[in-house]
């Protein structure tokens, strides 16, 4: 059997980035002889093609934004707690493409069949892109960010505002970004709609005079949102008004309240 095929995403709320499991990869005993040869390469090329989406928003349980929404460290057993707790928040995200026009690219675990103490080795397997990822200490899949420096990616830490109240900030984020794919009339309206509210995000933090490049939503949270919402018609933030609601009433009705 194949091993696990991962690609990297990024969270449109707190700009981490972390590994997400694609499926299983074509088996590399198909790889003999150079008939062999061409027809692996032209599998992992299939699978990258039909798993490694581009340009398609995710709802995915980022480690970072959940640590943030319970109050919780980022380690894997409270993060499994969480998860098996049906508790997860689901935050927008984005397959990471590291080259203009090209799919993002798929990597492998070079140790899936090592020691147990082995750390995972996550290398390029398909496509273009870093050679080798990084994993940070927390065991969630998170990226360890200032890796991808090389890359081009802005790898400066999300400053929190102390003022603001985390859990609170996260959950509405969430639940706006869920009414936004709820309404959208489909994928790419929905992921234009998140780019809107980086980018918004990002200019409103030029404004207040930290240095430019992307910056992450919840970093100037609520002041963020309050930029977002001045630049979204009124019939549309009641759209999205109504989905939090009626999402709300089916969450109390399924828990019997
Ligand atoms: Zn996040």
């Amino acid at each position: 059997m194949g091993d696990e095929g991962a690609a990297v995403y990024n969270c449109l709320l707190c700009d981490s980035y972390a590994l997400l499991i694609l499926g299983i990869l074509p088996d590399r005993k198909l790889a003999r002889g150079t008939k062999g040869q061409s027809a692996y390469e032209d599998a992992l090329e299939e699978f990258q093609l039909a798993r490694a989406a581009e340009k398609k928003l995710l709802l995915l349980a980022c480690p970072t934004c959940n640590a943030l929404a319970h109050k919780y460290e980022t380690d894997q057993v409270a993060q499994g707690e969480f998860l098996r707790q049906g508790m997860a928040v689901l935050t927008p995200c984005v397959l990471v493409p590291f080259e203009d026009g090209q799919p993002p690219p798929v990597y492998r675990d070079e140790n899936a069949r090592g020691s147990r103490e082995g750390k995972p080795r996550w290398r390029l397997c398909q496509g273009v892109g870093p050679a080798g990822l990084e994993l940070d200490r927390t065991r969630t899949g998170r990226l360890h960010k200032p890796s991808l420096r090389p890359f081009g990616i802005d790898v400066s830490p999300m400053e929190l505002l102390e003022d603001v109240e985390m859990p609170e900030a996260v959950h509405r984020a969430c639940a706006y970004a869920e009414a936004v794919i709820a309404t959208a009339e489909d994928d790419s309206e929905a992921l234009e709609e998140m780019m809107r509210w980086r980018a918004t995000a990002s200019e409103h933090h030029e404004h207040a005079g930290k240095q430019g490049g992307v910056r992450p939503v919840l970093e100037c949270w609520p002041a963020a949102m309050a930029a977002i919402e001045l630049g979204t018609t009124g019939e549309r933030m009641r759209r999205y008004d109504e989905a939090i609601r009626s999402r709300a009433f089916q969450e109390m009705a399924d828990f019997g309240i």
